[in-house]
């Protein structure tokens, strides 16, 4: 089954910017696929509207054969990574990976601790757990911040650029890290990146945007090693 259907999305800003023309794509369940393209291109729109975070000015997008144009995003069952990581400051990290679900869930706050625990243990933040973001280096904040979106159980995880702000050497190795949780869990993973050798090593297929539209479509050879 298709964890994310595009069908025919379109998206203008004020108007007249045309940031997203005609998309049609679908992702299967446990891909794991980069959005690539330069800056303008229209990816963070096409990211942001699957969220909710943006409305979509025609066309569908559908979330498990579920149409979710109108689904408020803390129904989608989606979970979202952000480049600067959007942490709560004033909250302890235990705090910022279970506030969403005791918000948004039915779920027994025991069930919420046990999966904050879990996540931290995947994440290998447990000892983070009762500090402040402003407390911990770069790396640990991008932990906490895929942490949070595990606890979430989610159908995909939406990747906004999660990487670009960690240096060379960890980029790559939270590079794996991501690919792990990813085998481990199995979780569709839409991902946007400029960043091509990360779009090459971590996904299955990659979605190549140029002016709002489906440039390719393909595997990462298709893509990068076209004679
Ligand atoms: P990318 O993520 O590929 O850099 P974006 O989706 O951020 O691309 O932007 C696509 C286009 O839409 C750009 O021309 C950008 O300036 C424009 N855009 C993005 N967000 C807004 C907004 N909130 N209001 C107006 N224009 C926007
Ligand atoms: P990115 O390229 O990583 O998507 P940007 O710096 O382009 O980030 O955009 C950051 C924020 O500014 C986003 O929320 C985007 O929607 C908004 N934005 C981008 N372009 C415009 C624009 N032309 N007018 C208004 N808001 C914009």
């Amino acid at each position: 089954m298709s964890t994310v259907s595009f069908t025919d999305v379109r998206k203008e800003y004020d108007g007249s910017i045309v940031a997203v023309d005609g998309v049609s794509l679908d992702i299967e369940d446990g891909e794991f696929v980069s959005i690539v393209g330069p800056s303008g291109s229209g990816k963070s729109t096409l990211l942001r509207m699957l969220a909710g975070l943006e409305g979509v000015s025609d066309g569908e997008i559908s979330i498990r054969e579920r149409v979710v144009n109108d689904v408020p995003p803390q129904e989608r069952g989606i979970a979202m990574v952000f480049q600067n990581y959007a942490l709560y400051p004033h909250m302890s990290v235990r705090k910022n990976m279970s506030y969403g679900l005791k918000l948004t869930s039915d779920l027994a706050d025991d069930e919420i601790d046990r999966r904050v625990e879990e996540a931290a243990e995947m994440m290998g933040i447990e000892e983070l757990l009762d500090k402040r973001p402003g407390n911990l280096s770069g790396g640990q904040q991008q932990r906490v911040a895929t942490g949070r979106a595990i606890v979430r159980d989610p159908e995909a995880f939406l990747m906004d650029e999660p990487l670009s702000n960690l240096d060379a050497k960890l980029k790559i190795h939270m590079r794996t890290e991501l690919q792990r949780i990813q085998e481990e869990l199995n979780t569709t993973t839409i991902y946007v990146t400029h960043d091509q050798e990360e779009a090459m090593t971590m996904s299955d297929r990659i979605v190549v945007l140029a002016d709002g539209k489906l440039q390719q479509v393909g595997t990462p050879d298709e893509v990068y090693h076209q004679p």
